[in-house]
């Protein structure tokens, strides 16, 4: 039994004290795989740690759609580009929009985006994708590009899903099937090819507990109720997403 996590910070300063242990939790629990998302530069210096430890973490390595605050100019781009070839990075991700937390720097966003989807096309590398409220946006650059990968922390609608996978991506969960009443994600869910739904838990932040750091460990939870909304027993989705988990790499 694998269980793997799309999308996790392992590298963020909220696990600069037990992330050692924090990491025994997660094997413990047959969390075996993940992707490692490393945007700035101490967490990828901790991600590539990780990645030499267990080699079954990869590492996506990104400038984030809420990082554009300050600094914005190009030599950022290319500091990038040198991270991603040093790293040896798998991936190309977190990257996107966010209209919704960062409205004002929407701009800055879109060039950002373009300009790592293009080094994703020219390096072969998959990409992780961050939306929100930025649907239309997000399909009409990422149509531009030939790149496909993982939009992450889905939450719109089963039509929009339909279009990405579509698009060749794949679709990502987390903790929002917790929440009670959360019938948006399920219904998605229940309509998705199941060839194309991957699970994570965004560790450490999007805890479905207030207050409380997220963690691999947790994800079996998340696990378990999308086995539920499929009607299907857990060791098949594990089985399914541990393949789908694979297959997003493998033309890297
Ligand atoms: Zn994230």
């Amino acid at each position: 039994m694998t269980y793997a996590d799309a999308h996790c910070h392992l590298g963020s300063r909220q696990f600069d004290q037990d992330r050692d242990a924090m990491i025994g939790r997660m094997l413990a629990a047959d969390v075996r795989k993940a992707i490692i998302i490393c945007c700035s530069d101490h967490d990828l210096a901790r991600g590539r740690q990780m990645r030499e430890r267990y080699p079954d973490f990869r590492l996506a390595v990104s400038i984030h759609p809420q990082d554009l605050e300050e600094e914005h100019d190009d030599t950022r781009l290319t500091a990038l580009k040198q991270a991603v070839l040093e790293s040896h990075a798998d991936m190309i991700g977190e990257t996107g929009l966010d209209y919704y937390s960062h409205p004002h720097t929407r701009e800055y966003q879109q060039h950002f985006f373009k300009a790592q989807l293009e080094m994703a096309a020219e390096l072969h590398l998959p990409v992780d994708i961050h939306c929100r409220r930025a649907t239309k946006d997000t399909i009409d650059i990422l149509k531009q590009y030939p790149v496909t990968g993982i939009i992450h922390s889905y939450s719109g609608s089963a039509e929009t899903a339909r279009e990405f996978v579509k698009m060749g991506y794949s679709i990502s969960f987390g903790a929002s099937v917790l929440f009670p009443g959360s019938r948006k994600p399920a219904m998605v869910i229940a309509g998705m090819p199941l060839d194309r739904l991957l699970v994570e838990t965004d560790a450490p932040f999007q805890s479905p507990v207030m207050n409380r750091r997220h963690e691999p460990a947790d994800i079996i939870a998340i696990y378990e109720a999308i086995a539920r909304i499929r009607g299907i027993p857990l060791a098949e989705l594990e089985r399914i997403t541990e393949e789908n988990f694979d297959r997003v790499f493998e033309n890297s």
